[in-house]
């Protein structure tokens, strides 16, 4: 490796903070992981604990924290819709004022941030698949808004701190990203899956599961982010990064019973209001700018991801934090 940094992973305990924290931990680096386990639990990261490169921190980003360090991931925000709807407004100010907080930070330290910004900044999208050139069509007082206006707003400040303040930022919009530690109760759709197959459970798919996703597994996520990070200061982004290949819910579903091999039916259920009806992302920027395109299919991911899932105990996860205010 060229060069050791000190790096901050906000969020470090969730389910791609944790990926990440691993990698970089095994790349030599001094990671601080900071997360107040909202959507998530030190089980994530107890592996790491005792590793003299790895330090985690209990605190909310909503707060200050004066922190001196190279490089910051700023992942920390609930991001299934069940998670992020379970308090709006905590949702909204943990994008905005911790996305302050930490451009402080950066701007104090003279360290790069990155954000993880999302593809929900398009909303239920007119143009498909999706450029980051597509300004989006986001509902602003709808039940996902505290969500997409939150990540909107957190890239509004992560320019704007760019513009004024010289902050070396990078801005990767995430799309729909699985894998072994996704929570078990998080309500997104593979989660739900995997485990209403693998505990004999009927398959909810919401509407008439004709709306697609592009599935991209964390492995090839968290390589798009690093990438990112790491990229000559001349590209900032926003860049898209997530898997092209896209998937009626159906057929996700069906993909599911297939290589669970159980037989749960498939039951419908109302779909949540201003769920997109269609998501994809074009990475031709991507693939330009950081040599990036993800290599595993979904049928591979979906594998690994439900072995996973029958290898842990279910009653040991827990639904978010009731005092999360
Ligand atoms: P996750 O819920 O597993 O991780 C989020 C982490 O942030 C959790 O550990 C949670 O406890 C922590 N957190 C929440 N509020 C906090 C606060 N106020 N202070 C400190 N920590 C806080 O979700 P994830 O899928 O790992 O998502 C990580 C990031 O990637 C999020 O910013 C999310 O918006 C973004 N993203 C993820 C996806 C995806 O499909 N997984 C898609 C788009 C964007
Ligand atoms: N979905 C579903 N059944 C479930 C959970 C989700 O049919 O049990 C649908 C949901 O309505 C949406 C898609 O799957 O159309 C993806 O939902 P998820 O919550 O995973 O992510 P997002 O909507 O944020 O992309």
């Amino acid at each position: 490796m060229s060069q050791i940094n000190r790096i901050l992973v906000t969020g470090g305990a969730g389910f791609l903070g944790s990926h990440l924290c691993e990698r970089l931990v095994a790349e030599g680096h001094d990671v601080i992981c900071l997360d107040n386990f909202f959507t998530s639990q030190k089980t994530n990261v107890v592996h790491l604990l005792g590793k003299p490169n790895f330090e985690l921190i209990r605190h909310d980003v909503t707060l200050p924290i004066f922190l001196e360090v190279d490089q910051i991931y700023h992942l920390a925000c609930p991001a299934a819709p069940g998670h992020y709807q379970y308090n709006p407004i905590k949702t909204i100010k943990t994008s905005v004022m911790g996305s302050i907080n930490m451009l402080g930070m950066a701007k104090r330290c003279g360290a790069k941030i990155l954000l993880a910004s999302t593809s929900e900044i398009y909303g239920d999208p007119e143009v498909h698949p999706q450029p980051e050139s597509y300004r989006g069509n986001v509902n602003p007082i709808g039940p996902r808004a505290c969500y997409d206006e939150g990540k909107r707003a957190a890239e509004t400040l992560f320019m704007d701190y760019y513009r004024m303040n010289k902050v070396n930022i990078r801005i990767v919009r995430i799309f729909n990203t699985y894998g072994p530690r996704m929570h078990p109760y998080d309500g997104r759709v593979v989660s739900n899956f995997i485990r209403q197959a693998i505990t004999g459970k009927d398959i909810t798919i919401f509407g008439d599961g004709d709306q697609t996703r592009a599935f991209c597994y964390r492995d090839d996520l968290v390589e798009g982010i690093k990438r990112m990070m790491n990229c000559s200061n001349d590209f900032i982004g926003p860049v898209n990064i997530g898997n092209p290949g896209e998937f009626t819910i159906r057929e996700l579903a069906e993909l599911v019973i297939e290589l669970t091999g159980v037989s749960s039916k498939l039951v419908t259920k109302p779909l949540p209001a201003d769920d997109p009806t269609r998501r994809r992302p074009d990475i031709t920027l991507a693939k330009a700018k950081l040599d990036w395109q993800p290599k595993v299919p979904l049928r591979d991911g979906l594998a690994k991801t439900i072995e996973w899932f029958k290898s842990i105990d279910l009653s040991h996860y827990r639904p978010p934090t009731p005092n999360y205010v």
